[in-house]
């Protein structure tokens, strides 16, 4: 694991053009944004709890590219982060979300009535279907599965790249605590990893319900998968429906899914159940991580704000091949994946399909440009499918 000498404090003997990592072969926001002076002005910096300039970047500096998004390259340790290391992640941020600067206050709805109903769009003839519902029909020959997730960090303990055993075991009993107080439809159970067998675990990754094995380089590049698998399970419900990632690459994941298009049902359950969870751990007297500025605070700055990724499961075969495609998806404001998590490329042409932003925009705003995105996406598909041209429903810039 590459993670570990950031703490070194004989590199402070060298000057910090000798200390300043090769980011020659680079494309992600913080190799964009660092230069040899903010190094040198920010590397004997650090955060109450220890965190560095270094263990900023380090993930960033291992993992020059992703093949399928531009990642942000750099990670937070703790909420201060934010504020110590501003000279860095302030631009990082701007160029991450879209030009918001740092007087730009951030704002949440998790009001999901907010949600448009029967919209209807602006008349074109050719249009095949123009009627909006608000995201509880999304057209289930195409969108295989819905899901909305966030992530959410306990104020006053470190994040995972640099959280201790003893505050990540904290973490998981204090979750424990809290999600075994949900009641009726959220009740459920939690699984610790090191107690479960490799088989089940394993079951839970293909069902789409578990986070991976930490495999992936940006998450071992950035410290997360310390001490894997301790502190580290999945709480939900009987059905499945309800899940919360603990101590995977936040403190919490709380996520909302099931099979087929109704994604309106799947945010619905989604706001109802994150804010009792919020209530029950203020009840414990601990809050989340949050400020105007950044909206929810978590350990990737591409997160921060909403921390929401909603998205569906979507069958594309014919619209995924036509040059405009990625451009179409930019237009809209969703980015693409592969249906194994971010990691993995997309199979037989089914996508995972999800909002790009998370900052600048409340919940209710990114699920609907999913929502409308996603209908004008298989609109495409059908249209392809058939034979016929797509061209009059090329979309504007969002
Ligand atoms: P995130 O970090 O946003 O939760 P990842 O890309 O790491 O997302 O994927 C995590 C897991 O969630 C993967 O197993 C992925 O297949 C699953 N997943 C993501 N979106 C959907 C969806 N719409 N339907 C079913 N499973 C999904
Ligand atoms: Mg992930």
């Amino acid at each position: 694991m590459p993670f570990g000498n950031t703490h070194n404090k004989l590199k402070l003997k060298y000057p910090a053009e000798e200390e300043y990592p090769d980011l020659s072969q680079h494309n992600n926001h913080m190799a964009k944004v660092l230069t040899p002076e903010m190094y040198a002005n920010l590397r004997d910096k650090e955060t109450s709890s220890g965190f560095t300039l270094d263990d900023v970047i380090q993930t960033g500096v291992d993992n020059p590219g992703h093949p399928f998004i531009m990642t942000v390259g750099c990670v937070a340790g703790d909420e201060e982060t934010y504020e110590v290391f501003k000279d860095l992640l302030d631009p990082v941020i701007e160029d991450r979300h879209g030009g918001y600067k740092p007087s730009d206050k951030h704002k949440t709805d998790l009001n999901p009535e907010n949600l448009q109903v029967g919209n209807t769009l602006p008349a074109s003839p050719n249009m095949s279907s123009v009627v909006f519902q608000g995201g509880d029909n999304l057209d289930q020959n195409y969108v295989l599965s819905s899901r909305v997730r966030t992530g959410r960090s306990i104020r006053g303990f470190c994040l995972p790249p640099h959280c201790s055993r003893g505050e990540r075991r904290a973490i998981e009993n204090l979750s424990i605590e809290c999600l075994d107080a949900l009641e009726g439809d959220l009740k459920g159970k939690y699984y610790a990893l090191k107690n479960m067998l490799e088989e089940e675990q394993q079951q839970l990754i293909d069902d789409h319900f578990l986070f991976d094995k930490p495999v992936s380089p940006l998450l071992l590049a950035s410290g997360m998968a310390r001490d894997w698998p301790d502190g580290r399970g999945i709480w939900h419900n009987d059905n499945k429906t309800f899940l919360v990632w603990v101590n995977e690459e936040d403190h919490l994941r709380v996520i909302s899914m099931q099979k087929g298009g109704n994604i309106r049902e799947v945010f619905n359950r989604f706001c109802t159940g994150l804010t009792k969870i919020e209530a029950l751990f203020k009840e414990r007297s601990h809050e989340f991580m949050w400020n105007e500025h950044l909206g929810y605070v978590l350990t990737c700055p591409s997160n921060l704000g909403t921390g929401l990724r909603a998205g569906v499961h979507v069958k594309l075969p014919n619209l995924s091949k036509h040059d405009k495609f990625g451009e179409i998806l930019q237009k809209l404001r969703l980015q693409k994946r592969g249906t194994g998590g971010v990691d993995t490329a997309a199979v037989g042409g089914v996508f995972d399909i999800s909002n790009a932003d998370r900052l600048g925009f409340s919940e209710v705003e990114l699920v609907q440009m999913v929502v409308d995105g996603i209908k004008l996406l298989v609109d495409m598909e059908k249209r392809l499918e058939a034979g016929d041209s797509i061209d009059d429903l090329m979309p504007e810039q969002k």
